[in-house]
């Protein structure tokens, strides 16, 4: 038989009373998957985050939209409340779609979401997105992995980076393979000084991807030792991510340059 979109998508069927967990992508529409495309088009309601980008949003033509993020300078919604609010939109028998930036089990808290909606024995799917990471990489000309320079990568969060009980940094300094940092723009500096620390030459080259894949997207490179400086100075803000190692180094190489 061929295969369609209509028949890749018609399966599973998204049930009333029942709560999509899906990941929206890094924020260009054309990153999303068949399915979560199709989703946006069925769901009654669509709880989703600042990530989720007005493109995304724009192909929600039925859905309710409720906006669940933070935005302004104002709190954010507390994560209790969210989870609470799709317990009670799938107990009124909505088809709710909870969308997320990226994949929602990639820094996205889909974990804590979906164990609560398993307690609740509402019935939920999770449904994967590229992560902005893979897509970030991929728009810079960063191999994610490459054959002879790298054997590993890390997805890292910078979010709370230099606090007691954080990650080990030197320790993944150590391995010498590339680390991927999500939320550490504002935590770059200490990152930096640790991973100095733990071995890694300051000369490490230091790519930072901003709004990867939407109107606002910008990169720098730096090195290890300049990279706090470089943020600062052009004024990179969240979202963005911080990419360190030898791979870095194959962007001048893939956009026509020497390394
Ligand atoms: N679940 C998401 C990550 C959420 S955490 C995912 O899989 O991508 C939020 C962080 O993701 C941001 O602080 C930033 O580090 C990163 N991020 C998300 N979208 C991005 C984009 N388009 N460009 C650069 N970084 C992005």
């Amino acid at each position: 038989m061929n295969e369609t979109i209509e028949t890749i998508v018609a399966a599973p069927v998204f049930e009333p009373g029942h709560v999509w967990l899906a990941g929206a992508g890094p924020g260009h529409p054309r990153y999303l998957t068949l399915e979560v495309a199709d989703a946006i088009g069925k769901a009654d309601v669509i709880v989703h985050d600042a990530l989720v980008s007005d493109g995304v949003l724009s192909l929600a033509t039925t859905a309710e939209l409720v906006f669940v993020g933070k935005r302004g300078g104002k709190p954010s919604v507390a994560q209790d409340d969210i989870t609470g609010l799709l317990i009670e939109l799938a107990r009124k028998g909505r088809r709710v779609l909870r969308l997320k930036g990226g994949d929602p089990f990639v820094f996205g808290r889909g974990g804590e979401e979906a164990e609560a909606l398993a307690r609740e024995n509402i019935p939920f799917r999770i449904l994967p997105g590229m992560t902005s990471a893979l897509a970030a990489l991929a728009s810079a000309n960063i191999p994610a992995t490459m054959r002879g320079m790298s054997r590993a990568i890390t997805l890292a969060t910078g979010h709370a980076a230099g606090s007691p009980g954080d990650l080990d940094w030197k320790a993944l300094a150590k391995t010498g393979e590339p680390i991927v940092v999500y939320m550490g723009v504002s935590t770059i500096g200490t990152i930096a000084r640790l991973l100095i620390e733990g071995g890694l030459s300051p000369e490490t080259p230091v790519a930072v991807l901003m709004a990867a894949t939407t109107p606002d997207e910008r990169s720098l490179t730096a090195t290890l030792a300049t990279v706090e400086a470089e943020v600062a100075r052009q004024k990179f803000a969240a979202p963005a991510l911080i990419v360190i190692g030898r791979i870095v180094s194959m962007q001048a190489v893939l956009s026509g340059g020497k390394p």
